[in-house]
């Protein structure tokens, strides 16, 4: 399966752009990117222009060309007002996958004589990490587990491949400047801050909330299962419990994975989903059941399968209350993930030179709002350290 269009359908995509003089996809983009711009170069077949155009903004512009939610650039393109919205992000990920060379590594300026921490390898620390490397920084970054990428790593292959964020960690690493540390967990950040002229903490929200259920031993967390959903593989009966982004991936790996029936289970009504159209569309297609307006009781192990109690709710005064005599059992299950959400470690006390960037700071989000503010946090040591 290719992840990316064919130079026809590039070409196609190039010519349907109006070039609007005010620019909302870019004013859309939490980087800035440009679209209007690195479309220009590529129809006038500027590749290096056309890719320097992207990469200047963001350092995870592959990645991002394959998984950017469809609420930022393409929500504002002007074109959807004719028939559909430019497909920017595909272009994005044509071009870089065609045309990027190692020359974008380059223009790296003479150390700086100054040197930042990074703690956590997802995209806010790789993009801090781009940016500060640009600068003349050198750059240590602890990450916990065995490899880069962070939450990116649990998105389906189907959607996003491993090799596919390997690709731009490829021009965001310059070896003599940068060294990873993996599986080196950082348990407080403060402890860095002596030994650096600045800590960067990356680190996203490695905690999955819990469902606070008796039971909920029995269940499996959405991180464990999505970093290895083939050690849980089964060709039974999956329960979900959740009903946003994660679950649906959680949901869509299990199908792909065999299983005999996919069921989630959603708090809130069916509409009150935060899914793009087109995931609810692929949950509907892959045949997933979707139960609204239900939650988790208890899960009870019985015989081979698992037990879960579910109640029905309903909403009043703007609460989702439990409906009375609706708590039954379903004793079908192989396998129960819960995907509800997930937290961010404890702030440690401020120490001077600690600062947070991405999903830790701003709670859970979107990869190009984490590089955002990866970059944004790189700019503020900039500005301190440098001037
Ligand atoms: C299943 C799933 C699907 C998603 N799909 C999309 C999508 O389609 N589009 C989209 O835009 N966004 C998506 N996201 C959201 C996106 O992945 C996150 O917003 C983004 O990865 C956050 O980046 P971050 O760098 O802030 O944190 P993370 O990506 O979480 O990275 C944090 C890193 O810090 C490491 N770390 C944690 N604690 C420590 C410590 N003490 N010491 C050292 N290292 C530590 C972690 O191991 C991790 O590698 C998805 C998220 C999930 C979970
Ligand atoms: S808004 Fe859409 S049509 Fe207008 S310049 Fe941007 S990509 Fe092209």
């Amino acid at each position: 399966m290719t992840h990316f269009i064919n130079k026809l359908q590039l070409q196609a995509e190039l010519n349907r752009c109006l070039q609007c003089k005010s620019q909302p996809c870019m004013n859309a983009c939490p980087v800035s990117c440009n679209p209007r711009e690195f479309i220009a170069f590529a129809r006038a077949n500027s590749w290096p222009d056309a890719v320097h155009a992207i990469t200047r903004n963001n350092p995870m512009g592959l990645t991002c060309g394959l998984i950017c939610p469809d609420k930022f650039c393409m929500a504002s393109c002007t074109r959807s007002r004719i028939d559909f919205p430019i497909n920017i992000p595909k272009i994005q990920a044509a071009i870089l996958h065609a045309h990027r060379t190692p020359a974008e590594s380059l223009g790296i300026p003479e150390p700086n004589g100054k040197k930042v921490a990074i703690i956590g390898a997802g995209p806010a620390g790789m993009a801090a990490a781009s940016r500060l490397v640009r600068a003349g920084f050198r750059i240590d970054i602890f990450e916990a587990r065995k490899e880069i990428g962070g939450a990116l790593n649990m998105i389906p292959d189907e959607r996003l491949p491993h090799g596919i964020i390997e690709d731009d960690w490829k021009y965001i690493h310059i070896p003599d400047r940068m060294t990873l540390h993996l599986n080196a967990k950082i348990e407080n950040p403060c402890a860095l801050a002596s030994d650096f002229d600045a800590v960067i903490v990356a680190t996203g929200e490695p905690n999955c909330t819990p469902l606070r259920i008796p039971g909920e031993e029995l269940s499996v967390s959405y991180m464990d299962y999505l970093y290895d959903p083939q050690k849980y593989k089964t060709s039974g009966n999956v329960a979900v419990i959740g009903g946003g982004n994660v679950a649906a991936d959680c949901a869509m790996t299990a199908a792909a994975l065999g299983a005999a029936s996919v069921e989630m289970f959603i708090r809130r009504g069916i509409s009150d989903m935060k899914i793009s159209r087109k995931d609810f569309l692929e949950l509907l297609e892959k045949h997933i059941q979707l139960n609204g307006m239900t939650s988790p009781v208890r899960i009870e192990a019985q015989n081979a399968h698992k037990t879960l109690w579910v109640r029905k709710n309903h909403f009043i005064d703007g609460k989702w209350i439990p409906l009375d005599d609706t708590t039954h059992p379903l004793p079908y299950f192989d396998l129960i993930i819960r995907a509800i959400g997930s937290k961010a470690d404890q702030k440690t006390d401020d120490c001077a030179n600690v600062i947070y960037a991405g999903d830790c700071k701003t709670g859970g989000s979107t990869i190009v709002e984490a590089i955002s503010s990866g970059l944004s946090a790189a700019g503020t040591i900039i500005a301190t350290l440098l001037h």
